[in-house]
């Protein structure tokens, strides 16, 4: 049997997996990232893990021909280089995908983790029956992919796309991570629901269940779901929020482009009861343009396992290119 090797590379793990054109998936694996030991330490490390699945592999008579990976950040492509991820700074402009390349003889395709993800869902999940669409990753910040024609939109290798996260939603509105203010990001991510509690706490609303979480220094995204789904007015505001950030966002896209369907994934995605109405209304609301009858807007359906698979994918669609 043919397989590549996947791998979704994250700030703390390294999930990955074999897997077949089918995308049937065996030997799931997970490794400590351990960034802080520099890059060369983490390629080498990488590198011997994967010699070792490819040796087994081959015991049993299967070949790996390639490797895909997904990486958070910003990533050129073509070079196989991460140009710029916050979680893993030791390998910012450092040559990931022919280092790789080097210890394990095997070719290296990579792109930005939400790509994998919406080549994943394409593939496997909630996408498969949906030409065009829009992806979202809600976690820690707003990651987007663009599915067109089938197939994910890749700009002009610049090492970004899809990055609806830092479109800006509210001129005014809060800082986010990039250094801007108002952006997707800083109202619908994880980050954007902890640091709004914890500021509204800080100018004294306190009649919120939240504050006592905020006084152990333990606000999360769970405990501001669980809060908002009793009816704590400061979590059902933040999620109102957190909600209209994406219907502005969404609207946006779906009038640009032309497309009216919304795939949403990542971390977050689970409080969907908290955020989904709002989403609707706002887009009821802002939107002039599109048929509301032909209006998707749906959870992934791969959860954890959409980069892993979108980055196989890639390694195959790229190998079926002729390298
Ligand atoms: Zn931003």
């Amino acid at each position: 049997m043919d397989l590549v090797v996947a791998l979704d590379i994250g700030g703390t793990l390294v999930k990955g997996a074999m897997v077949d054109r089918e995308g049937n998936t065996l030997d799931d694996f997970k490794l400590g990232t351990l960034i802080g030991r520099g890059a060369n330490d983490f390629v080498a490390r990488l590198g011997s893990y994967i010699n070792t699945l490819r040796k087994n592999a081959a015991a049993k008579g299967d070949r790996v021909l390639a490797i895909g990976m997904g990486v958070a950040g910003k990533i050129l492509q073509k070079e196989g280089k991460i140009v710029f991820s916050p979680n893993l700074m030791p390998l910012n402009n450092y040559p990931l995908a022919s280092e790789l390349q080097k210890r394990t003889m095997l070719p290296v395709f990579m792109d930005n983790d939400a790509n994998a993800f919406g080549i994943g869902e394409r593939w496997k999940g909630a996408g498969r029956e949906h030409e065009n669409w829009l992806g979202i990753t809600l976690g820690t910040g707003v990651g987007g992919v663009l599915i067109l024609n089938g197939e994910r939109w890749q700009g002009d290798d610049v090492g970004f796309v899809g990055e609806i996260g830092h479109t800006i939603v509210y001129p005014e509105g809060p800082l986010c991570n990039c250094g801007k203010r108002g952006c997707l990001e800083a109202l619908s991510s994880a980050t954007a629901l902890t640091r709004g509690a914890k500021e509204a706490i800080e100018k004294g609303e306190k009649e919120t269940e939240l504050a006592e979480a905020y006084e152990r220094n333990e606000l999360n995204p769970i405990l501001i779901a669980d809060a908002a789904g009793r009816g704590d007015k400061l979590a059902v505001r933040l999620f109102e929020r957190f909600g209209h950030g994406l219907g502005i966002a969404i609207s946006n896209t779906f009038n640009l482009l032309g497309i009216t369907t919304c795939i949403i994934g990542g971390g977050v995605s689970a409080a969907w009861p908290r955020f989904i109405d709002e989403v609707w209304k706002t887009l009821r609301e802002v939107n002039s343009m599109v048929n509301f009858d032909q209006v998707v807007i749906k959870r992934a359906s791969l959860g954890n396992r959409a980069a892993v698979l979108g980055a196989a994918r890639l390694a195959w669609i790229e190998l079926g290119k002729g390298h």
